[in-house]
């Protein structure tokens, strides 16, 4: 490719409504276009990446035995009707109707269409286990994109499903696809770790994410993780060990007590002189427009999809103060499950088991009850955020907390769709059964995003060779030189047949333009042909590690050519 060819246009400033890194390099080097909100153009190189990305995926699937194919963006609503999701959504569902009036939706993910594929093809046991997958749009009606490709409202996703007659097949095709996984984000040049999440609504259910760690703000999931052993948890799954915690105070016996305006934890620390642990703090929220409050230890948080899954509900936001006025009478910084209890939903957090003679709002404005007692044993259960330096669940330890960004997700589903899809096989004994199923995805626009959030300078990106949009770029330091050009071009004509994909920048341009936008762009390596080309030499330029070198053409070429060797000496793809 030559560079005056090539359909690119770098900015020299970083676009200003970017804020995470990738964002603003990807629009910088020309990667990517907005076209709307979270919905961009991915241009000719940004598709080179995520062509490589898809290509390093499906060749490790393939080896582990999945098989592509194709499904449709565009879904009847009738079918997610069926599987009891059309519902139960939320709004990242678009939805639309067609010329006759028939209900549609673009696909934010694709089980149920998997499901109806499956249903009727697979019909004996002896067809199972089987995995397919296909690379396809998605579309999500994201409340906040942001982040460019890292949350975009349409954006590419690797999904794959497996169908089996039992568990254990399962059990064993995750583990398959946990190795899978491994691979692929490796071959890309990413190191992920593996994390316990959230299962959504259903519960119960195995399910793991791939993170990139990051400590940039980019990274939206939080992950809990012990330096001791293996455990590692998104923080709306993470759990610890925590201490059952026997109130102390002086309220021995149980009194409403004064507090005009204390409405904080921290303020009724101090007027009661009282610890965090010894308050049972109230938060009122509303869960598909019902109240639940939230009973929790005063030093601990709600972690809200915890919360929702416990309530089973589809959109949770915290209860303005008019509200909290309204459903409980009391006032914001007052209030308590104590006298309406029977009226709304109350959920009781694990962080209040065990609490003895604690201080608690009274549902009074200004009053808080104090040396108060549970009067029965709730069904305590947990929504609450765990804290850095809380106990390790499985050792004990301390848990540290650092940023990531999913790249990846696998699932065991279970019967979540064959049972209402009314999908089955027939088993050994002619039984009719629903599958037995789990999901993997990848997020390729995302994982070639977190790429760059991992891998970058202040000059710009610097891409794993693996994803690299191309491998070289050469770069003749004045075009109108006789020598260098044709020195140039004969590098490239060698790269070129030896399926190295390379630019020739070929531009009548100051050096010191191609070579910002050289690193900008990210290409792995740069040769730069120049005066000391007389001597027979060119410079030889390294990305990653910035390393200059002077060799003959011949050398850097073979630089070149081994180390996109080492990347997969069996298969060269994205022909130039
Ligand atoms: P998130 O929690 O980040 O919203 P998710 O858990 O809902 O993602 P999955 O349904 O597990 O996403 O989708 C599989 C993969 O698709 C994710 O691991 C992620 O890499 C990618 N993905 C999900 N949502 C987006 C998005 N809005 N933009 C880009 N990639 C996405
Ligand atoms: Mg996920």
């Amino acid at each position: 490719m030559k560079m005056s060819k090539l359909f690119v246009q770098t900015l020299r400033d970083f676009p200003a409504d970017a804020e995470a890194i990738s964002h603003k390099f990807l629009l910088r080097a020309g990667y990517i276009k907005k076209l709307a909100n979270g919905i961009y153009s991915y241009l000719p190189l940004m598709k080179r990446v995520l062509l490589k990305i898809e290509q390093i995926s499906r060749e490790e699937l393939n080896k582990s035995g999945a098989q592509e194919l194709l499904m449709p963006f565009v879904q009847p609503a009738e079918l997610w009707q069926k599987s009891g999701r059309y519902n139960a959504y939320g709004k990242e569902l678009l939805r639309l109707k067609d010329r006759h009036d028939v209900e549609l939706c673009l696909a934010p993910t694709h089980e149920e269409v998997i499901t109806s594929v499956a249903d009727g093809i697979l019909t004996s046991y002896r067809q199972l286990p089987i995995n397919l997958y296909h690379f396809q749009l998605k579309f999500r009606d994201e409340i906040r994109p942001r982040f460019g490709l890292l949350r975009g409202r349409e954006f590419i996703m690797k999904d794959g499903y497996s169908f089996h007659a039992t568990k254990e097949s399962l059990d064993i095709e995750y583990k398959n696809m946990w190795k899978t996984y491994e691979r692929i984000f490796k071959r890309c040049g990413l190191e992920t770790k593996a994390v316990q999440s959230d299962s959504g609504a259903i519960g119960g259910k195995v399910s793991h994410e791939f993170m990139v760690l990051t400590d940039t703000q980019s990274g939206e999931d939080n992950v809990f993780y012990c330096k001791e052993c293996t455990y590692s948890a998104n923080s709306n799954h993470a759990v610890s060990k925590l201490p059952v915690e026997n109130t102390t105070t002086r309220f021995i016996k149980e009194e409403i007590v004064d507090t005009p305006n204390i409405r904080t934890i921290e303020e009724l620390t101090k007027f009661l002189n009282v610890e965090e642990n010894n308050i049972l703090k109230s938060v009122l929220y509303i869960a598909d427009s019902k109240p639940v409050m939230v009973m929790i230890r005063g030093d601990k948080e709600v972690e809200e999809t915890k919360l929702l899954n416990a309530v089973f509900a589809r959109e949770i936001r915290k209860a303005t103060e008019d509200e909290a006025k309204e459903i409980t009478g009391s006032e914001a910084g007052f209030l308590s499950y104590i006298g309406i209890e029977d009226k709304i939903k109350v959920v009781f957090d694990i962080s209040s088991k065990g609490m003895k003679n604690f201080v608690a709002g009274a549902n009074i404005p200004h009053k808080h009850i104090a040396g108060h007692n549970f009067e029965k044993e709730y069904d305590f259960v947990d929504v609450s955020l765990v804290k850095e330096g809380e106990k390790c669940p499985v050792c004990g330890k301390p848990l540290y907390v650092t940023k990531g960004i999913e790249v990846g997700n696998i699932f065991q589903l279970g019967t979540k769709y064959s049972e209402p899809m009314n999908a089955c096989y027939t088993d050994e004994n002619g039984q009719n059964r629903p599958f037995i199923m789990g999901c993997y995805g990848i997020g390729i626009t995302r994982t070639a995003a977190a790429a760059v959030e991992k891998h970058h300078d202040d000059y710009g990106i610097i891409w794993p060779l693996a994803i690299a949009p191309y491998h070289c770029v050469i770069v003749p330091v004045n075009i109108q030189e006789q020598e260098q050009k044709t020195v140039a071009l004969e590098i490239y004509e060698k790269l070129l047949n030896k399926g190295v994909e390379v630019v020739l920048d070929d531009r009548d341009d100051r050096a010191g333009v191609k070579f910002k936008d050289a690193d900008l762009i990210g290409f792995p390596f740069r040769i730069t042909v120049g005066k000391t080309i007389k001597d027979g030499l060119v410079e030889f330029k390294t990305r990653s590690n910035g390393e200059v070198i002077t060799i003959s053409p011949d050398e850097a070429i073979e630089k070149i050519v081994g180390a996109v060797r080492e990347l997969n000496p069996t298969k060269s793809f994205c022909e130039v």
